[in-house]
């Protein structure tokens, strides 16, 4: 058998958030969840929909899953709609957070998710794929933060939620690359969080452990048994586990907490 169990589907995602909270939550909230195709991004988009949220769900190359994700959140009586662009391209990205905004007037929140995992032992990695962590993981979320925060300047309110990782916060073998991308996240968050802190735009990073999702599914079951061992609840977590803590971050609730870094992981870190 193996030690992943499947993530639970997305309308059963929205089905989870509405038993957590109100419907209307979210309401009148525009909502960037860059890769939200898939994953993580798409628990947290579909969660942010069900909460009344108009959700764009950015994805890279995978168009039908990300209408799969838009069809989740219509399915819930949400608004969403599905829009590719390659957040490590600066130009690309601009462009279309642009074109977003004239139509939507601007975003209230905005998802760091899309992330890439190229890993390989430190003294064989390349240049290639050091870059590519970093262009996506790191470099991706400073171009879409870059890009949405005149717009929330000017509502005088946003909410800008990256997505780290537990291996940003402990480092991992053959993940030299990944780490660093996902510890400079938390630098960008604070250093934001600080700079924007006047302006009532709160920014925050979460840390997920490891997550049941095609990134993980990749490893194995012999590295999952063995990163189980590590994690004091004894099993992965589901995407829909972050995407709670995602909805609070993106609410009212949580107006005045910036600046944090908040692990969802099993207890695997305790920092
Ligand atoms: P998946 O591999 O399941 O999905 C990745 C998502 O990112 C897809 O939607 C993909 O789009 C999108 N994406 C990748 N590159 C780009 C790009 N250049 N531009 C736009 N979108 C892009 O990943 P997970 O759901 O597992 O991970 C999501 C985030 O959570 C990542 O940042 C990851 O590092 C982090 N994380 C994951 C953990 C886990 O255990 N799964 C643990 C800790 C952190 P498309 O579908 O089009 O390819």
């Amino acid at each position: 058998m193996s030690t992943t169990p499947d993530a639970i589907s997305p309308q059963q995602v929205a089905e989870h958030i509405r038993k957590t909270y109100n419907p209307s939550l979210l309401a009148g909230k525009v909502a960037l969840v860059t890769g939200g195709s898939r994953g993580i991004g798409r628990s947290i988009a579909v969660a942010l929909g069900a909460c009344g949220a108009r959700v764009i769900v950015n994805y890279a190359g995978n168009a039908a899953a990300a209408q799969e994700t838009v069809a989740a959140i219509e399915g819930v009586g949400g608004q969403a709609r599905a829009v590719q662009f390659d957040v490590s391209n600066s130009t690309q990205t601009s462009d279309a957070i642009k074109t977003l905004e004239k139509e939507f007037g601007g975003f209230d929140i905005l998802v760091n998710n899309a992330g890439v995992s190229k890993d390989n032992l430190f003294i064989k990695m390349k240049d290639e794929e050091w870059d590519a962590n970093l262009n996506t993981n790191l470099k991706g979320s400073f171009i879409c933060s870059r890009a949405v925060t005149m717009g929330m300047m000017r509502k005088r309110a946003g909410k800008i939620i990256n997505i780290s990782s537990v291996i940003g916060l402990m480092g991992n073998v053959g993940q030299a690359a990944y780490a660093a991308s996902k510890a400079g996240l938390l630098g960008l968050t604070k250093s934001l969080a600080r700079e924007l802190a006047s302006r009532n735009i709160q920014v925050n990073t979460i840390c997920p452990g490891y997550i049941t999702t095609d990134m993980t599914s990749a490893h194995g079951d012999k590295l999952i048994e063995n990163v189980i061992r590590q994690i004091p609840m004894e099993r992965l977590g589901d995407p829909v586990e972050i995407a709670r803590l995602a909805v609070f971050l993106a609410s009212d609730a949580s107006n005045y907490v910036t600046g944090q870094t908040i692990a969802v992981d099993g207890g695997m870190t305790m920092m």
